[in-house]
């Protein structure tokens, strides 16, 4: 039983959370956390926000478009596709 069945992460505040999370704790283009400024490899919030993310089914990484949406990351997880379980 993985995270997704035990929460309804799909259907959770708690996605929706990380989500704007890592809008938030982006790369700000020097390779460093936006929100937070550690390195971004060492950014907490963004490393657990794409866990989360990633045991709802979801890419993460589908979620981390700030630099080509411009500021601008939030995308509806029903566009962001992932497999269906
Ligand atoms: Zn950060």
């Amino acid at each position: 039983m993985n995270l997704n069945q035990v929460l309804g992460l799909r259907r959770s505040g708690l996605l929706q959370v990380c989500i704007e999370l890592l809008a938030h704790h982006r790369d700000d283009g020097s390779g460093g956390c936006a929100r937070c400024g550690a390195p971004l490899a060492a950014c907490v919030p963004r490393r657990n926000s794409m866990k989360v993310i990633a045991s709802a089914g979801l890419d993460p990484v589908k979620f981390d478009t700030a630099t080509l949406l411009d500021g601008c990351a939030y995308v509806r997880p029903e566009l962001a596709g992932g497999g269906s379980s």
